[in-house]
């Protein structure tokens, strides 16, 4: 019999194909199980049309028969079938399965990974099979035929007996080679796990011959395998089923089995979508951060379906970086089962199902805010700090996303409030917005900076991740009111002393001022009287845009480009401690600049940073001693 030539282009495919090495070539059954499925679908709908049909459920099936002997894996299907014309026209051409019109002639060359991108369908049965058979009878059709392939080199076409419609395809495994080795592929075990991986949402039966050892008749230590028939898939997916037939503990149960974590998910969120784009999707918010998520090794995604079945384990474009903690899946029909990762981030119903999501994410997280606080809270602990991160990332970009479900620790609710909350409770005359940053809520609330902001009565906000400011930097501003820290060079807040007296008294104090300056040279930006200041004698407080705390925070990054923040020493003037210092700016200047060192350190270990020299510092304190 003639040798038929594949067309040229599926034969170049083809060749890189069996010859590259796929790292996935378990996906072949995958292929083979799809298009059986797909064939038992195109008899269904042509049922729903034609009144000659009835589409009777118990009789579609796909099965998967392995005989090792023989090195023969048969997956037969009670489908469609394949007419000659259609054996030749599908089978024949690559390009038919889509796959191919997306790569250019030339780019396909250097195909090394093209495997790896592209789904290929029927053909990557070649990947472990050395001749691959086809034995099809179309619906309606009197004759059957029979395909038979070695690869590359063509095909040949036949006619052959098979009684029922349908076909059956059986691939003569490979021999085990030094790298790889195909026999696993005749292994029941092997095959259901495949199976179950990703086919198990198929609607119809995919069945197997199962070996159990059962305990024979009349024997109760004489054992026997027994094969028998059984169906690998549940068929059923949890997402298509009906939201009211489902309890908590349905979705529990799939979190557990899907291993998307180990914990109990907080929330679980279920959509179905049937609009411009179609989809289903279950995700869910876990309760516990997982171990490596503020790490660099952390891979966000969510699994991808393509009617049922899977097509990418982590698909990273449907969750925005924000809302990475989000496990769980998406199915949709509308997308091709033959996709390759770059066309998928291009594609615009992946775009739409993306943004659709993101919306449902948030939409859910302000409902579990508005509704169940502590449940919220309790989420927040765990992944506040990620959504600071995406207000902060991107320039700002997702702000309007992510600023109502932002929350900081109050210093009059002594818990989390959001941003709304506090701007709903500010007095009239109160401009901004303050916050204090530190270590910890302990050390922010006796940060002496914070005396002024706390005695008008005004609420703050304490900051203390890392990332608090420079998110709030990003925001600029909520609901129309800037943020501010208490630290800053003008809280907008009236004090009693007038600016003037601020003025007349640093000028009446203007030599001093300039001493303690040049004693301090090199370390603070300036030294002026304090308008904040209360009780305590002293306090840091910054010019510019960068804080204390971002200075801190910079300076311990990898790439510190050694940023400072303008540091001004600031001085109580109705303190006990200012009227030794003009006493001694009259008789004793060395004693001037040891009091100014002092006040410098006190300062810097209120705002939790070391004091230059521990030692001299020490020996200072010893010399007010004696
Ligand atoms: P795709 O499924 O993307 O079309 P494939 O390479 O997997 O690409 O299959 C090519 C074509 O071969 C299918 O579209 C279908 O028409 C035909 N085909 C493959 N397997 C079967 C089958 N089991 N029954 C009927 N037709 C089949
Ligand atoms: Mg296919």
């Amino acid at each position: 019999m003639e040798k038929i030539q594949f067309k040229a282009e599926s034969k170049r495919l083809l060749e890189m194909m069996i010859n590259s090495i796929y790292s996935q070539k378990e996906i072949f059954l995958r292929e083979l199980i799809s298009n059986a499925s797909d064939a038992i679908d195109k008899i269904y709908y042509k049922a729903l049309t034609d009144d000659t049909l009835t589409f009777e459920q118990g009789n579609y099936y796909i099965k998967v028969d392995a005989d090792k002997e023989n090195r023969t894996l048969k997956i037969s299907d009670t489908g469609i079938g394949m007419t000659k014309e259609e054996l030749e026209d599908h089978l024949g051409v690559i390009a038919k399965s889509g796959s191919l019109a997306f790569k250019k002639e030339n780019e396909m060359k250097d195909g090394q990974d093209i495997i790896g991108q592209f789904g290929v369908g029927f053909y990557s049965s070649f990947m472990v099979a050395d001749t691959v058979t086809v034995i099809t009878k179309a619906l309606g059709s009197d004759e059957a035929y029979k395909w038979e392939s070695q690869g590359a080199d063509g095909y040949t076409i036949d006619t052959h007996p098979k009684e029922t419609v349908g076909t059956e395809i059986i691939l003569k495994i490979k021999e085990n080679t030094e790298d790889e080795t195909y026999d696993e592929y005749l292994e029941e075990y092997r095959l259901q796990s495949i199976i179950k991986k990703y086919s198990d949402f198929i609607r119809y039966p995919i069945k197997m011959d199962v070996t159990e050892r059962k305990p024979k008749e009349d024997s109760e230590n004489e054992f026997e395998d027994i094969q028998e028939e059984k169906t690998i898939n549940s068929m059923v997916p949890i997402w298509r089923k009906n939201k009211n037939e489902l309890k908590d503990e349905d979705y529990e149960n799939f979190y557990s089995e899907k291993h998307y974590g180990f914990d109990k998910p907080l929330k679980h969120i279920h959509i179905s979508v049937d609009g411009a784009v179609r989809y289903n999707a279950i995700l869910f918010i876990p309760e516990q951060i997982p171990f490596d998520y503020y790490s660099k090794e952390f891979e966000k995604g969510l699994e991808l379906y393509s009617n049922g079945v899977l097509i990418m384990e982590k698909c990273a474009d449907l969750l925005p970086d924000y809302f990475s903690f989000v496990k769980g899946m998406v199915d949709s029909e509308d997308l091709s089962l033959n996709i390759s990762r770059e066309i998928l981030q291009q594609d615009r119903q992946l775009k739409l199902i993306a943004k659709n999501i993101k919306n449902k994410i948030k939409s859910q997280l302000q409902g579990l805010l508005k509704d169940d606080r502590e449940k919220y809270k309790k989420f927040y602990e765990s992944f506040g700090r990620q959504l600071k991160y995406g207000v902060y990332s991107d320039y700002g970009s997702h702000k309007d996303v992510l600023q109502n479900l932002l929350m900081f620790y109050s210093s009059k609710e002594k818990e989390l409030v959001t941003l709304d909350e506090y701007v709903s409770r500010m007095p009239e005359d109160q401009k901004y917005i303050y916050y204090a940053s530190g270590e910890s809520h302990e050390r922010i609330e006796k940060l002496p900076q914070t005396e002024i902001v706390a005695e008008k009565g005004y609420e703050i906000l304490y900051f203390t991740d890392e990332v608090d400011e420079f998110a709030i930097r990003v925001l600029t501003n909520f609901k129309e009111k800037e943020f501010r820290s208490v630290s800053s060079g003008d809280l907008g807040i009236e004090v009693k002393e007038s600016e003037t007296d601020t003025e007349s008294e640093e000028k009446d104090n203007k030599d001093l001022f300039e001493y303690m300056k040049t004693t301090l040279s090199g370390k603070v930006k300036d030294v002026r009287v304090s308008k904040r200041l209360k009780t305590h004698p002293v306090c840091l407080s910054t010019d510019g845009e960068v804080s204390i705390e971002m200075e801190k925070i910079l300076k311990s990054m990898p790439n510190n480009q050694n940023i400072q923040a303008e540091k001004v020493l600031e001085i109580n003037t109705n303190h006990e401690v200012f009227k030794s210092l003009q006493e001694a700016f009259e008789t004793d200047k060395e004693k001037v600049n040891l009091y100014t060192n002092l006040l410098y350190n006190q300062a810097l270990l209120i705002e939790g940073l070391p004091v230059n020299d521990p030692v001299e510092f020490t020996n200072d304190i010893c010399k007010i001693m004696v």
